[in-house]
């Protein structure tokens, strides 16, 4: 794995970075208060050519690899994981997903809008019932005449109000588990579908989570994506390359984390020195970055190895269980240099802390990410 970054690769790094220090950075925390991340970003991110990485530009995509794909990631993730997240979910999770899956017509349709911003996705599989058992959906979408009438409920759907479609999980078979459950594309204005969005999360505030309704929502069978009964396994390939943008993401936040308390060390005095002067708060920045360092390597692995097409879920459960544990890790450090003002929200520390919390649970739970690596080293499968 060749650590040095192509003249593409620092180039996209730098345009995300300079965007996320320009445009997001010094929005984030009004965005948070506000519930609400500014919806223009979405079109912005689009113009840049963020959310068409690495699909390819015949469907309106900007190509590009898997690693400039993680870079832009991380930057995001350090500016707002709030905006991250509408990323990662949009292109990551539903755009890749239409790459990798979808028929030529599903492609056409749906890539050119999600590439530039046209058109957000989401990524309906989590039910009130079912979240890590994700096997066990009960959506159920049942054959009528020439499409599918679908009903059932989805929760926890980043990006959920806002979504033009619906990467939907539902299950069309008799056959119990995985084997029964087909994926379609639901345009979100598709009657019978409602969306209500759920206030008061911990953190990623400025991101639109939804529990979708739908009642008798009826599909034509062209909506299906993939086979039938293969709906699992889209869903598996979307997350496994998405728990590596998950990780990025992590990386990034765990670098703000590294920058704040450097920052503030600097400045901030007690016992006439500057704060950085004390080993046991130097101590405290080393542990972050060390952190950092150890995460973002993981996470390069994982690009590395989709680049060149060897596997790479294992590797991305690893980075992704690593890089969320120590985006928490490092924003509670981070919170500790700052002592008592890290707990104020005029300072960015304890946004940072709220936001990295939810990593260890979605995309699969840290305990579920350790059960897929011990199936994959072991070769046995107890879920
Ligand atoms: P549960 O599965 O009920 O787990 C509860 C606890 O039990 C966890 O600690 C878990 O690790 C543990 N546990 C469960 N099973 C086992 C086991 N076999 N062994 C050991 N421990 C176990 N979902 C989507 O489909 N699309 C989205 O866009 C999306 N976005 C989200 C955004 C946010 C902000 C949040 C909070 C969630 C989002 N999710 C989304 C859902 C997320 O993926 C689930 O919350 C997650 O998979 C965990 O499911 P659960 O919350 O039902 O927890």
């Amino acid at each position: 794995m060749n650590l040095e970054l192509s003249e593409e690769q620092a180039a996209v790094r730098r345009l995300a970075r300079d965007f996320v220090d320009r445009e997001i950075i010094p929005n984030a925390a009004a965005w948070d208060r506000a519930e609400s991340v500014d919806r223009g970003i979405v079109r912005q991110l689009g113009r840049l050519g963020f959310l068409g990485l690495t699909i390819p530009e015949e469907y309106g995509g900007s190509g590009g690899d898997h690693l400039a794909y993680a870079l832009v990631t991380e930057e995001l993730g350090r500016g707002d994981s709030a905006v991250r997240g509408i990323l990662s979910v949009s292109l990551g999770l539903v755009a890749k997903s239409v790459a990798a899956w979808g028929s030529e017509e599903q492609k056409r349709e749906w890539l050119p809008r999600l590439c530039s911003g046209a058109a957000l996705g989401c990524f309906g599989l989590t039910e009130p019932g079912t979240g890590s058992d994700a096997a066990a959906l009960t959506t159920r979408a049942v054959r009528d005449g020439d499409g599918y009438v679908i009903d059932g409920g989805k929760t926890f759907i980043t990006n959920g109000t806002w979504a033009d479609v619906v990467l939907l999980f539902a299950r069309t078979g008799e056959d119990p588990g995985h084997r029964g459950i087909s994926a379609f594309l639901v345009p979100a204005g598709t009657p019978g579908l409602t969306r209500r969005e759920i206030h008061g999360k911990l953190g990623l505030r400025g991101q639109a989570t939804a529990e979708l309704v739908l009642d008798g929502v009826r599909v034509p069978a062209s909506a299906m994506i993939g086979p039938a009964g293969k709906g699992f396994a889209v869903a598996m390939s979307a997350l496994a390359k998405g728990r590596m943008s998950v990780a990025a993401g992590c990386v990034g936040l765990a670098q703000a984390c590294l920058d704040a308390a450097v920052g503030y060390a600097g400045e901030r005095e007690q016992f006439g020195t500057p704060i950085a002067g004390h080993q046991l708060v130097q101590e405290l920045i080393s542990d972050i970055a060390v952190d950092v360092d150890a995460a973002r390597l993981l996470t390069w692995r994982v690009a590395d190895h989709i680049d060149r097409g060897l596997p790479f879920a294992t590797e991305s459960s690893v980075a992704k269980l690593y890089a969320s544990e120590a985006a928490v890790r490092c924003a509670n450090n981070a919170l500790q240099v700052f002592g008592g003002y890290g707990y104020i929200d005029e300072y960015p520390v304890g946004k940072l802390l709220r936001d990295a919390r939810v990593m260890t649970l979605y995309e699969g739970t840290s305990q579920i990410q350790k059960l897929l690596i011990g199936r994959a080293l072991t070769g046995v499968g107890a879920f």
